[in-house]
């Protein structure tokens, strides 16, 4: 059965690029009924955080990104690495190296001044003497003929020439395993069936397999999916923008926004664009992922958070809202129910962050009015068609966006004016802005206390 894993390096946030990686994992796995794990690769302990570790998890949890097994941390496997090495060491298959930094160095210098890639030569491959107490590291036994072939399930195949890798350090002298190496154990501990992960790791991958082999495991299949970049057609990095999947929330994107994106992103069925998560698990497939690195493009995007925004139920798009009410200092308690906010507000916002903003007014004070606003509506002559308004408001029963626009028309026949030339007095003093929903459904959801208090605030 299929076994899939996300294994990110806790070394900052979780990126959108890495969350595409996990994204496709899980589906491949949802896909095929089978298991997807989180495993963190935590070995980096100067680079690893644990403010990371909990970005990643709250990211993954953010998406729905659920995991079936893990998170396991590859700092608590020490014990395993070590075993292994051992048994490598023990089956000559790895072996202990003596070279000094600075014969390493020369080599290394020599290597370059040839023009050739540098290597390790391989002088301590086949040393049988141990010296005491002088520091070593170990480097695994690899291969000197033959060709590692990667079926890569995205790339088709590549083949790596054995006399091109060198003999990795797989244990550095203070014992500690090196990055290469603990995927291998992994992977194979874990019974990975699929390998999907960012191509930078492709040329890591005969390595991988090499290791795998003399454990005598038969290698997992592989994905190497290509990389995002940004408009400018570089890497995509954070000069290009937002990059941190939590720093979309906080931008007020919704997660199946995102999750469309992400996996629209270099993968494609037809020419459809909006796909639920059901649907993706049911088409997503690793063979219809495109081999050329795709472009990140913020206005598909939003467009796309629109298109959920007012697709998703308002129940459940108030619930991502109310998120960003908290944010804002909002207690969501203190005014209209949410979902009825969403509904009002759902046509004219493309982001929640923008929704909440706009939908502050409801819940508190607004803090003052927008100054051209004012200036432009809540001038001397707004001053008595406010009050009348007023008036009619007062005693109206029930408050229903009926009734309320029954009054505003009345208000403006009665003075013989345009509907803007009420609606629009009325909207600056209630929000201090010259946007909201229309007037009726705003002062609907606003509530008669509330409405009556600013425009009497606004006749000063
Ligand atoms: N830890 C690696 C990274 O964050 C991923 C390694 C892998 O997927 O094999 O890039």
């Amino acid at each position: 059965t299929v076994r899939t894993r996300f294994a990110p390096s806790p070394t900052g946030y979780l990126h959108v690029g890495g969350a595409r990686t996990a994204l496709f994992s899980w589906l491949y796995a949802r896909r095929h009924g089978g298991t997807f794990i989180l495993r963190i690769e935590d070995t980096d302990l100067e680079r690893s955080t644990a403010e990371s570790v909990n970005a990643i998890l709250e990211g993954m949890a953010w998406l729905g990104l659920e995991w079936d097994e893990g998170p396991f941390f590859q700092t608590r496997r020490m014990e395993r690495y070590r075993e292994v090495i051992e048994r490598l060491l023990a089956e000559g298959k790895a072996y202990r190296c003596y070279c000094s930094r600075e014969r390493l160095e020369a080599l290394r210098a020599e290597q370059l001044a040839r023009k050739e890639k540098p290597r390790y030569d391989g002088l301590c491959r086949d040393r049988t003497d141990h010296p005491e107490g002088q520091a070593y590291v170990v480097r695994f036994r690899n291969p000197r003929e033959g060709a590692v072939v990667v079926e890569d399930l995205v790339r088709g195949r590549v083949v790596f020439d054995n006399r091109e890798l060198d003999d990795l350090i797989i244990a550095r002298s203070d014992g500690t395993p090196t990055y290469n190496f603990t995927v291998v154990v992994d992977d194979l501990d874990m019974a990975i069936t699929h390998v999907i992960r960012g191509d930078d790791h492709l040329a890591n991958t005969p390595r991988q397999i090499n290791i795998l082999r003399a454990l005598g495991a038969t290698p997992p299949a592989y994905a190497h999916v290509p990389m995002i970049l940004g408009p400018d057609g570089q890497r995509l990095s954070k000069r290009h923008g937002a990059v941190s999947v939590m720093e979309y929330r906080e931008r007020g994107y919704l997660p199946e926004a995102l999750l469309n994106y992400l996996v629209r992103l270099g993968w494609s069925h037809g020419d459809q664009e909006i796909f639920s998560l059901d649907e993706m698990i049911r088409l997503f497939d690793i063979a219809d992922v495109n081999k050329a690195p795709s472009s990140f493009n913020e206005e598909k995007l939003l467009w796309l958070n629109h298109h959920y925004i007012k697709a998703l139920d308002p129940q459940h798009v108030a619930h991502h809202l109310s998120w960003h009410m908290g944010r804002l200092g909002i207690d969501p308690a203190a005014g209209p129910e949410l979902a009825d906010v969403v509904l009002a507000q759902r046509e004219r916002t493309k982001t929640l962050r923008e929704m909440a903003e706009r939908s502050a007014f409801f819940y508190r004070e607004p803090a003052g009015y927008d100054e051209k606003a004012a200036a432009k509506h809540l001038t001397a002559e707004a001053a008595p068609v406010l009050e009348a308004v007023r008036v009619r408001l007062a005693g109206l029963s029930p408050w229903t966006p009926e009734r309320i626009h029954e009054q505003v028309v009345a208000t403006a026949e009665a003075l013989g004016l345009k509907l803007g030339k009420v609606a629009q007095p009325i909207r600056v003093a209630v929000t201090g802005t010259a946007v909201s929903p229309p007037i009726d459904q705003t002062l609907a959801l606003l509530g008669r206390e509330r409405t009556l208090a600013r425009i009497e605030r606004a006749l000063g």
